[in-house]
């Protein structure tokens, strides 16, 4: 069979999971894409959905019949958790992003994809206000990106609130974001324990939704060992027809990786205040997210990027290294990863230090990289450096 093949199954999927009941008739690029499949893989062919999602969680490499697709890593699955997998999402959007692409149409019929758009028009525009000016571009940026992080769930007049103040962004703009909670209020409303309805928020992984009758993060491979579900970090929120919640593409490409950066920032901002004397500035997404958080200390300047991914390889062979020209100037650079990575795999930051080409910046723990920060303190303080 042919690799052709493998973007339909990829949107036919997409399509699947976007379905509330998930029944017949199934998206047109799924049958046809299954169709070629049921040919090529005759007896292999799994006879039931529930036996076709099940060959679909596992590694492409191990039951795709035929040349594996590029730009798709043959060892993840296309579903994870019984969702659409992250490897096919990043998939997808890649090849949204081809100019004049064959699928492009249907791509852009797709909730994921889109929702990534809306949020990336902005970001553009953002990018385009900040060449004439970029001390307001920038704060717009901010405000936007710590808006979205700290309200999974808005209310309507919040969102009017902090976005009538803005330089570049429209409150409308902002509230293409989110979607009425009422809209999906099925799959949200899940009983306390005094039996009485609740919307659940997580405090490292957003918005709870329910899944095979249960609460669950949106990407349960995040929360492994890391969702704070037994240790109170998970919060109920009273049901209001009022609320609007972010959509989900949303919610998986900027709330989720805002939330480590956000939390490392804060951190950072509360040691500052009690070392004033050395530390200048801290800027966070600076240059509209060039890179993560900028430290001036009195003598040099660091800057820091957030990685996290669950894979050590891929996230070592995929730094590119941290941009530091005009303003962006760094003087030591520092990728720092999540410490619950070091828990789920031992040896995580060997590796990705190892599958790593970049030179001259440090890959650390953000455990290690609190400590630096003190250390670089203490030794200001003695006179050094
Ligand atoms: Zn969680």
């Amino acid at each position: 069979m042919k690799a052709e093949i493998f973007p339909y199954l990829a949107i036919g999927l997409a399509k699947f999971f976007e379905k509330q009941d998930r029944r017949h008739p199934y998206p047109d690029q799924l049958r046809y894409s299954l169709n070629h499949m049921a040919l090529a893989m005759s007896s292999k062919y799994p006879k039931t959905i529930e036996g076709l999602l099940y060959l679909l969680e596992k590694p492409l490499n191990e039951w795709w019949p035929g040349d594996l697709p590029v730009g798709f890593d043959g060892d993840m699955p296309m579903v994870e958790d019984g969702e659409l997998s992250f490897e096919v999402l990043t998939y997808l959007e890649k090849l949204s992003e081809q100019e004049n692409g064959y699928f492009h149409d249907s791509l852009l019929q797709l909730e994921l994809i889109l929702d990534n758009q809306r949020f990336k028009s902005l970001l553009d525009h953002l990018r385009e206000k900040s060449l004439v000016d970029m001390h307001g571009a920038h704060s717009d940026y901010v405000t936007l990106r710590r808006f979205i992080i700290e309200h999974p769930f808005a209310l309507q007049r919040e969102i009017s609130h902090v976005f009538s103040q803005t330089n570049y962004l429209h409150v409308t703009q902002v509230q293409d974001l989110y979607m009425k909670t009422s809209q999906i209020a099925d799959i949200l409303r899940f009983a306390d324990s005094a039996n009485a309805p609740k919307y659940w928020l997580c405090e490292r992984c957003g918005p709870l939704r329910i899944k095979n009758s249960r609460l669950e993060s949106i990407k349960s491979s995040l929360c492994e060992k890391n969702c704070p579900k037994n240790r109170g970090g998970w919060r109920a929120i009273h049901p209001s027809n009022q609320l609007s919640i972010l959509r989900k593409g949303v919610h998986l490409r900027v709330f989720i990786p805002g939330v480590p950066e956000l939390s490392l920032f804060n951190w950072l901002e509360e040691y500052q205040r009690k070392n004033q004397n050395w530390i200048e500035n801290i800027v966070l997404w600076p240059g509209v997210d060039s890179y993560d958080i900028q430290v001036k200390f009195i003598d040099s300047v660091w800057a820091i990027d957030i990685k996290d991914h669950r894979d050590p390889y891929k996230l070592g062979s995929s730094l590119t290294g941290i941009y530091g020209e005009g303003n962006m100037h760094w003087d030591h650079g520092y990728y720092v990863y999540p410490d619950y990575r070091e828990k789920q795999r031992l040896g995580y930051g060997d590796v990705v230090r190892q599958s790593s080409q970049i030179k001259g910046i440090h890959i650390i723990s953000e455990e290690v990289f609190k400590q630096k920060v003190i250390n670089k303190i203490k030794s200001l303080r003695k006179g050094g450096s």
